[in-house]
């Protein structure tokens, strides 16, 4: 109804229409509980507007839709899939800019972050796309009077659960490869960042998605997240999140068997050698961990740098965050924008005062800024031991820890004492060292002379309690397809 549909005027005093539904079934609907929930602008404090409630109901519903979705998606043909995916990409393209402005009032980000999600966002779809009409089998020779052939079909209707921190461009990561392999998806965006998955999916039908094959149900975790994981009609689970969410949500999917895949927490270690180009290695590592207010799961949030260049570059590090502003983030000025909820802002501040009393040093922020809006300064400790929680623990804000090496084999075995392993930085001039290192960290990604580097194309993951389960490239079809052996005597 029109009436799911809000005006709303973004700071940069562009006005639009913001729905405020749940997507089900190609349409905008109250949730059946009549029970609606605030989105607040982290950098105002202020209300945005309420959005529906999904509850329980409301899943099934989607579910309900989504399964008789599935059976005429899945049969379309692949380019039918892929056209759909490739117009989806461009009008997420044309809608570039207000899509990074309602990113940057719902989670708080600077709009030069958001912008770089959308992009991304735009280039995933169409590459999913692209493997629409790509999904090979094999034929497998198994004697002279009969052989097999493998079939990758798609799995069902998927429940996809995703975060605040890159709320778009997970809902990409998480829709693109499931539609690609014809699926249909129910997906809950996180409670606080709710807006843009909301407004892109109001370009399904433009984009020429049939109803049902998406369906956006915003909504609490512990409700609606845990029936997507127990709804017996639902095959498979794709989240991204925290560890320990992901541990509840594998016990919750045990009794259906659901497929699971799991993008988690990180504690990512960024080594720096000696021999690295200095200058550019502090920008990378201050890249690593201060991008989108350090809310990024692959944060390179332990430093190591190589001991006869700790305090060179421990000070230019210091002096290049400094230069780095924090406030208004859609003030261009502005590095930093804010975090995304006073929770995770008092988390962080958390964090820093158990940092200190365990015996960090704040090298530089470690404070709010301002009283409205929750900006935090970006925070460097140093003089910090490996069993400080401040080194083990994800914080999931700007905070780094510094500290010192001196040899290859010590430097790994610090990089490798983590539960997690998604990514990790390196930064030296020597080939050789750079392919050894890169060969010995347990994790998922490995940067080399750069940090947060993403491509549409290249698998991204975790070792360890980082995840299960691989996104974007060809990787990604695997968590959305499964084998079907076909066996023929001739
Ligand atoms: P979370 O993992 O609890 O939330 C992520 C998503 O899971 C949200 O959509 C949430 O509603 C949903 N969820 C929560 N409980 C659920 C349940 N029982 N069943 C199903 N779904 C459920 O994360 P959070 O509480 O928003 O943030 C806490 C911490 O998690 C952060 O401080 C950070 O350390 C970490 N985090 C990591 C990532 C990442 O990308 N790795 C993203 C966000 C948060």
């Amino acid at each position: 109804s029109n009436s799911l549909f809000k005006d709303v005027t973004l700071p940069t005093g562009r006005v639009y229409k913001q729905p405020t539904g749940l997507f089900i079934n190609g349409q905008f609907v109250p949730s059946q509980t009549g029970k609606t929930f605030e989105v607040i602008d982290p950098s105002t404090e202020k209300k945005i507007v309420d959005v529906s409630k999904a509850g329980v109901e409301d899943v099934d519903t989607a579910v309900k839709h989504a399964k008789a979705a599935f059976e005429k998606w899945s049969q379309e043909d692949p380019e039918t899939r892929a056209r759909a995916l490739f117009k989806l990409a461009d009008l997420v393209e044309e809608n570039a800019e207000l899509l990074s402005e309602i990113e940057t009032m719902d989670n708080g980000k600077s709009l030069m972050c958001a912008r770089g999600d959308v992009a991304l966002v735009s280039k995933y779809l169409r590459s999913c796309g692209g493997w629409a009409d790509k999904l090979f089998g094999k034929v497998i020779d198994t004697g002279k009077d009969h052989f097999a052939y493998s079939r990758r079909e798609p799995l069902g209707v998927c429940g996809q659960i995703i975060p605040w921190n890159f709320p778009l461009l997970m809902w990409s990561w998480k829709i693109g490869p499931a539609l690609a392999t014809g699926n249909a998806v129910v997906l809950k965006p996180a409670e606080t960042t709710p807006l843009s998955a909301l407004f892109a999916s109001s370009l399904c039908a433009k984009a020429g998605i049939p109803a049902g094959v998406v369906n956006i149900v915003p909504g609490s975790g512990r409700v609606i997240g845990e029936r997507l994981c127990t709804h017996p009609d639902i095959k498979k689970i794709a989240f991204t999140g925290s560890t320990a969410t992901g541990r509840t949500i594998m016990k919750n999917a045990a009794d259906t068997i659901k497929k699971v895949t799991l993008e988690l927490g990180g504690k990512s270690p960024n080594i720096v050698f000696a021999d690295a180009n200095i200058d550019k290695a502090v920008k990378d590592i201050a890249y690593g961990i201060f991008y989108n207010s350090g809310e990024v799961c692959c944060a390179g949030s332990r430093v190591y740098v190589q001991d006869s260049v700790y305090e060179e570059v421990l000070a230019k590090f210091k002096e290049y965050t400094e230069t780095l502003k924090v406030g208004d983030p859609f003030d261009q000025n502005n590095f930093q924008g804010a975090q995304t909820s006073k929770a995770q802002l008092d988390k962080i501040l958390k964090f820093v005062d158990i940092g200190t009393k365990e015996g960090g040093r704040v090298v530089t922020g470690g404070t709010r800024v301002g009283d409205k809006g929750y900006f935090i300064r970006p925070t460097i400790f140093a003089d910090v031991k490996e069993d400080m929680s401040i080194v083990k623990d994800e914080i999931f804000g700007p905070v780094v820890t510094v500290s010192k090496f001196s040899t290859v084999d010590e430097v790994i075995k610090l990089a490798n004492n983590s539960q997690y392993g998604l990514a990790a930085g390196i930064h030296t001039k020597d080939i050789s060292k750079a392919i050894e290192v890169s060969n010995r960290v347990k994790s998922g990604t490995i940067w080399i002379n750069t940090y947060n580097a993403f491509h549409q194309s290249v698998p991204f993951g975790g070792f360890g309690q980082s995840g299960i389960g691989r996104e974007m490239g060809e990787a990604a079809l695997d968590n959305y397809t499964q084998v079907k052996s076909v066996r023929m005597a001739i």
